[in-house]
């Protein structure tokens, strides 16, 4: 079939994106992410950081 666009190029695992983009910022997770108040964290990392930043919602 005539393509415009040579369908060998559709499956690459290995691209990656711009990093910082969705992924947390302390251990580079995408998975579980939490965005909240303009960060990007994994939820692990949150609760750590939460914890730092003294965040009184723990229970
Ligand atoms: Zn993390």
């Amino acid at each position: 079939m005539a393509g415009e666009q040579t369908g060998n190029e559709t499956q690459k695992s290995t691209r990656k994106f711009g990093r910082g983009a969705h992924e947390c910022q302390m251990c580079g997770r995408k998975q579980g992410l939490v965005r909240r108040y303009n960060i990007f964290l994994c939820r692990q990392c949150f609760r750590e950081w939460a914890r730092k930043i003294g965040f009184k919602k723990m229970d």
